[in-house]
């Protein structure tokens, strides 16, 4: 399994969505003849929509690549963006295009390790992209919930792993551990009574995760109590 929807219907979506323009366009087209894995068209999209909607004033991303869903989530909000990479060229790439688009007293990048940057960060955030490694969504997954401000979304990218997350049966050696981390983690975002998550079969799988805040616990569970 490649895919985790209908090779028919992405191609559909991806031709009927509206184009990005300008540089955005070309680091989508150096992306794909690189193999740099920015994140798919369409969940591109559902990212700047959600962003616009949820007018977030501070956005925390791990894994930045080449900039491109940093700039993108910039062009949706007005919001400061903070945006973690340990790859020295990928990083030196997203500079560039940063300041291309004059977005560098928006997005803040930072050259490192996500377990080590984030929990350097002063403040909490209103809205977190997890980008960075599929193996360790789960442990940046703690981090964000350290710097997530109550009714904050967390947003997982890759959780479906090309649909090996659903499938039945074994999956082979290699994909084998990352699968069951990636099952587990679903399990527990969709058990823990501290947020509500939904998840979305778009680009190679989306979670979205609300914080809920103080007052929204004790009044559900007085309600089922
Ligand atoms: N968010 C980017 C976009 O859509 O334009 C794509 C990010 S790409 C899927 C993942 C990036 O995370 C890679 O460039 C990789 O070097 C970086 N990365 C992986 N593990 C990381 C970690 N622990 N800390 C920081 N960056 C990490």
């Amino acid at each position: 399994m490649e895919h985790i929807t209908e090779e028919l219907v992405t191609q559909y979506i991806r031709k009927t969505l509206r184009p990005e323009q300008g540089r955005l366009t070309q680091m989508e087209r150096l992306a794909e003849k690189e193999h740099i894995p920015i994140i798919q068209k369409e969940a591109g999209r559902f990212l700047s929509v959600l962003v616009a909607m949820l007018c977030p004033e501070r956005i925390l991303e791990m894994g930045t690549a080449i900039g491109y869903s940093a700039i993108l989530m910039a062009k949706a909000s007005e919001a400061q963006i903070i945006s973690i990479e340990r790859d020295e060229e990928m990083f030196c790439r997203a500079v560039e295009n940063v300041s291309a688009y004059g977005f560098q007293n928006r997005i803040c990048l930072l050259h490192g390790e996500a377990e080590t940057e984030v929990r350097n960060l002063p403040g909490k955030f209103d809205f977190i992209f997890i980008d960075a490694a599929k193996g360790q969504s789960p442990v940046h997954f703690e981090l964000a919930l350290e710097k997530i401000a109550p009714g904050g979304v967390i947003v997982t990218d890759n959780v479906l792993y090309r649909g090996m997350v659903a499938q039945e049966g074994d999956v082979g050696h290699k994909h084998r551990t990352i699968v069951m981390r990636l099952r587990e983690f679903l399990d527990m975002l969709c058990t823990d009574s501290r947020f509500d998550t939904a998840i979305l079969p778009i680009g190679d799988g989306m979670a979205i995760t609300r914080v809920k805040k103080q007052n929204e616990k004790e009044i559900i569970s007085s309600a089922e109590r």
